[in-house]
């Protein structure tokens, strides 16, 4: 059994990054960056008027001579005579013969003659070429998350396609006899399998949707046949149960059978001991206990801050904040305890329900506590250490 420390470090050595994909833009949506992007352009690539109003070379005078116009998306130069101002719009062209754009809102106009009622500093309301961008700059680093703005930022560039890191395609291994389908009908000794879809959501939110799920019932053969499909088309395999040492557990089995390398087993921990996480070649496999509760527990904790980091994610290890604890926590297992709790104006309460089995109290939970092994009791108005559930990608 090794500490949850080890474990995550344990992981962390064995996590690499994910091979560099060329993807469209609306693809590359909630993907990291794999190059740095240069600007291949100035922007704005023209002097641009930033307010509709009038552009004219600046000087003491307060009245000029309305001498045409040009709106937005107009590519010709108007050429000024001394005197002259030009009717101008927000995003136009700024005649070259022009330094400042006089604000609508502070002139007159009767006819063709314009009154400056006040003149603002010279060069206002022009935006110089490049002012946000030069050719050449370096404007976004590899590593960055693409988010709407980032995305939109790119096309603002022109850009079509970027390269990012691609996802691992995942495959689910679901195990166990006793798993129904929701929507069919239960026999006695069966439950509802959920454990392949909570991933498949949980895997969504980790911005993969690349998923195959195989589900197969206690029996080595069919654990063995199963996991080898996954391991050739998947580059991380999440297999659901049959991890402990009951004597319909196959999982280990399968896994040695499948030439898969354990890394390490069970962690002092709970929920979740018996996770066990091996390799083969660059592959990953995570075997989660079936407990629906250590199963996403195990999940948020190993797996995710493992994909943030194969997705080129820089800060990718679990954010752990501080909280003040408002309900008493008892720690009787010398474990590290990760608690589903409501986490609101920095105040942390503990919820009823917390066994392995259980969902419910996950299901409304926004945060996991972490209690460290060696604390037996942790007291209300002392501080807890917690994982926000709410706020991942
Ligand atoms: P196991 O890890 O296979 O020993 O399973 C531990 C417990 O979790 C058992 O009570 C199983 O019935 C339950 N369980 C296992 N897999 C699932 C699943 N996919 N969905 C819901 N419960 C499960
Ligand atoms: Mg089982």
């Amino acid at each position: 059994m090794i500490t949850v420390a080890d474990a995550l470090k344990n992981i962390d050595e064995h996590t690499g990054l994910g091979h560099k994909i060329s993807k469209s833009l609306t693809e590359a949506y909630a993907h990291v960056l794999a190059e740095n992007v240069l600007a291949p352009m100035n922007m704005p690539p023209f002097r641009q008027s930033s307010m509709d109003g009038y552009a004219l070379r600046w000087s003491d005078s307060t009245t000029y001579n309305v001498a045409g116009e040009v709106q937005a998306g107009i590519a010709k130069n108007s050429a000024l005579k001394n005197g002259d101002a030009v009717r101008i719009f927000t995003g136009a062209r700024v005649p070259d013969d022009a330094d400042t754009v006089l604000i609508q809102e502070h002139t007159t106009r009767e006819s063709n003659v314009l009154h400056v009622n006040k003149m603002p500093a010279m060069g206002a309301n022009v935006r110089p070429v490049g002012e946000q961008v030069q050719l050449g700059d370096l404007v976004l680093e590899e590593g960055t998350f693409l988010n709407e703005a980032a995305i939109g930022f790119l096309a603002g560039l022109g850009f079509e396609e970027v390269s990012v890191y691609a996802p691992p395609k995942v495959g689910i291994l679901v195990t166990g006899n006793e798993l129904q389908q929701p929507g069919k009908p239960l026999e006695e000794g069966q439950i509802y399998e959920s454990n392949a879809i909570t991933l498949q959501m949980a895997l969504k939110r980790a911005g993969i949707n690349q998923v195959t799920v195989k589900r197969v019932g206690d029996n080595l053969q069919e654990t063995v046949v199963a996991l080898e499909k996954l391991l050739e088309n998947s580059a991380l395999v999440l297999i659901s149960g049959g991890i402990s040492v009951g004597d319909y557990d196959f999982a280990q089995e399968a896994l040695r059978k499948n030439g898969v390398q354990e890394v390490f087993y069970k962690v002092n921990q709970k929920p979740g001991k018996p996770l066990w996480f091996g390799i083969k070649g660059e592959k990953q496999v995570f075997a989660l206990p079936g407990n629906p509760g250590s199963c996403l527990t195990c999940f948020y904790i190993y797996v995710w801050p493992m994909l943030r980091k194969h997705r080129g994610m820089k800060n990718y290890q679990n954010d752990e904040k501080t909280a003040t604890l408002r309900t008493p926590v008892k720690n009787p297992f010398g474990k590290v305890l990760f608690l589903k709790a409501t986490v609101s104006n920095g105040e942390a309460r503990a919820l009823g329900g917390q066994a392995s089995s259980m969902l419910k109290s996950f299901a409304v939970c926004n945060a996991l506590l972490l209690v460290p092994a060696e604390s037996e009791e942790i007291n209300p108005g002392e501080k807890i250490h917690y994982i926000p559930l709410d706020q991942l990608q």
